[in-house]
């Protein structure tokens, strides 16, 4: 249904919405722009001033997460409008309690600071 092109082009938008800067998510260094673009281009990197080994996932909702970025946006938006988890999971091919444990974890984010 979804390409991993799409996908890709999902990703800006996933970051964005999850907070996602470009430096180390670990301690917080600047990358060097090599870095800065693999990284934001969705490819592990190492930092230079920590341990910090992996991609811009870390420290997000979406940390071990199989969720792709596309069914992500698609739960993240969708779920503003309706909540049927068995339609929404059998349109993005997951189980309804992925779904409904993703809702919680989408509306967690929603807390007023
Ligand atoms: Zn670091």
């Amino acid at each position: 249904m979804y390409s991993s092109e799409f996908d890709d082009k999902s990703r800006a938008l996933v970051m964005a919405i999850v907070g996602v800067r470009a430096q180390c998510p670990k301690c917080g260094a600047v990358f060097s722009q090599r870095v800065q673009s693999s990284f934001l281009a969705g490819q592990r990197v190492k930092c230079n001033h920590c341990e910090f080994y992996g991609n811009w996932r870390f420290g997000t909702l979406l940390e071990g997460s199989r969720l792709s970025n596309t069914q992500f946006l698609a739960l993240f938006f969708r779920y503003t409008l309706a909540n049927d988890a068995p339609a929404i999971a059998r349109q993005l091919n997951l189980d309804p309690g992925t779904v409904r444990d993703w809702r919680e974890r989408i509306l967690s984010l929603a807390v007023i600071a």
